[in-house]
């Protein structure tokens, strides 16, 4: 799943985004005088959201994850090819030196099939990182992850939830463009990882998004399965983990975007933040 859809897709659905709630989707308004929680009606990429997650709940989101039933793994068990220590850059002390590095890199072949490396963007002390898969045509062009279809959708869901897309990081699991937007084969995934594993280490946010399942597995193995995963508060590393679908998919599927809205209102309340359209609701 790459930073930007294909045109055709984009021109068909893209506009989508842009209409008020379909009238299928229940109407989440309330209000604190009705008895029931504070909750708005919030037009955020074209559906009606619901309240923010309850941080004081005594149940964490994992909890459901961690009952499940015996012979099932954990994503803590399942084999991890990729989430090892970044041992190899354990030496660079800072993103820009691993910027330089990743420059020259050609240690796989997705180098020869693209116009540049697409490191990452964002405050180099962020609390909340994102994880793409790949660059797309777009984003091979500009050298910047996310700034086609995708991610202008990423950054309405970002400003609805509450942050400036300055003030996280940005990156994607492989850095150079996979020709005609394939998924990034294991060897390029594997090849390209210890640059990521070494940005998560530098920057150490508090939470990680994983968009799609490309990053997800990425992070936990090739057994974690964004269908089965997807929402639930997982960890890498000892730093907190929601995985979610990549924007891209959202594009194709409208059915998608409330569970990613409702994952980004869970980061959101993790980290003390409420969406922006919030901030006028009673209560
Ligand atoms: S995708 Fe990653 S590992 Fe492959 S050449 Fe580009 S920077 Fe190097």
């Amino acid at each position: 799943m790459h930073d930007n859809a294909p045109a055709d897709v984009h021109e068909q659905t893209f506009p989508f985004f842009e209409e008020s709630s379909p009238q299928t989707e229940p109407s989440l308004t309330s209000d604190a005088a009705a008895g029931g929680p504070a909750v708005v009606q919030l037009e955020l990429f074209g559906m009606t959201t619901g309240p923010i997650a309850d941080t004081a709940s005594p149940k964490p989101a994992w909890a459901d994850f961690i009952r499940e039933p015996p012979g099932k793994k954990s994503p803590s068990t399942v084999p991890s090819p990729a989430g090892r220590p970044a041992a190899r850059f354990a030496a660079v002390g800072s993103l820009d030196e691993l910027r330089v590095l990743a420059q020259n890199c050609r240690a796989c072949p997705l180098r020869d099939g693209c116009r540049g490396v697409v490191f990452g963007e964002g405050g180099p002390a962020a609390k909340l990182m994102l994880i793409g898969e790949g660059p797309g045509a777009v984003e091979d062009e500009l050298g910047r992850p996310f700034v086609g279809p995708a991610g202008q959708l990423l950054n309405r869901i970002l400003s609805a939830a509450g942050f400036e897309r300055e003030e996280v990081y940005i990156t994607n699991v492989v850095m150079c463009r996979p020709p005609d937007n394939r998924v990034p084969a294991p060897a390029e995934v594997e090849a390209c990882f210890p640059f990521l594993a070494r940005k998560i280490e530098l920057i150490h946010p508090e939470v990680i998004v994983s968009l799609g399942a490309t990053s997800l597995q990425a992070l936990l193995g090739t057994n974690a399965r964004i269908t089965r995963l997807r929402g639930k508060w997982l960890e890498y590393r000892g730093i907190a983990l929601m995985p979610t679908f990549h924007p891209a998919a959202l594009l194709r599927d409208p059915a998608k975007k409330r569970p990613v809205w409702e994952d980004f209102q869970a980061v959101a309340a993790r980290l003390g933040r409420r969406p922006a359209s919030l901030s006028s609701t009673p209560g």
